[in-house]
């Protein structure tokens, strides 16, 4: 069966584009000085990483974690397995995660958990896209780019079933 085509765009590029420039202004401020550790939530994550850390005037360090996802289906499973770990050591760092999307926000309170378990300084998060209406558990995001209702979502890092991700800009899938 082929896979559902992207259907209306949620979010352009510009206004993406738009966006970043302001968290990362935002995220200067908060952490002028402190060389904090962006940690990019593999795979999904990689586009805003990269243009996130290119607006940021301030030193950061950059790595990547995976944590086990959906796979081809699109509602979580509520278990997270980390299947690939930072190469950094983050003991008395400033860490910053960053993320495509949260949904229920489990898969990102288990990260911050695992995270604060090594001694940071700090642990924040930092996503592009919210689904605020569908938390499970309140982890606190500290910056988000947008809020968006419960539809499920392709493009820029985010995927169905392994395709979408290069789109620049977030659409709607129909998956119905
Ligand atoms: P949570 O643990 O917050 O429920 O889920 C977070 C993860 O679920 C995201 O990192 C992403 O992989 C996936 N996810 C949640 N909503 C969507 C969506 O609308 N589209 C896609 N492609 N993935 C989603």
């Amino acid at each position: 069966m082929p896979a559902p085509k992207p259907q209306r765009v949620l979010v352009a590029e510009a206004a993406i584009a738009a966006r970043v420039a302001e968290l990362a202004r935002a995220i200067a401020r908060d952490y002028a000085g402190e060389n904090p550790v962006l940690v990019g939530v593999l795979q999904g994550a990689v586009p805003f990483v990269a243009d996130l850390m290119r607006a940021l005037p301030i030193d950061v360090t950059v790595d990547f974690i995976r944590a086990s996802s959906y796979g081809a289906g699109t509602s979580s499973s509520g278990r997270v397995r980390l299947v690939a770990d930072l190469a950094v050591e983050v003991a008395d760092r400033h860490v910053l995660i960053v993320d495509d999307i949260v949904d229920t926000g489990l898969t990102l309170a288990a990260l911050k958990r695992t995270l604060e378990a090594r001694r940071p300084r700090s642990v924040r998060t930092c996503v592009l896209l919210d689904k605020a209406g569908r938390r499970e558990t309140d982890v606190t995001i500290d910056y988000v780019g947008f809020t968006i209702p419960n539809v499920f979502v392709v493009g820029y890092g985010l995927d169905y079933g392994g395709l979408y991700r290069n789109l620049p800009y977030v659409a709607a899938l129909d998956v119905t």
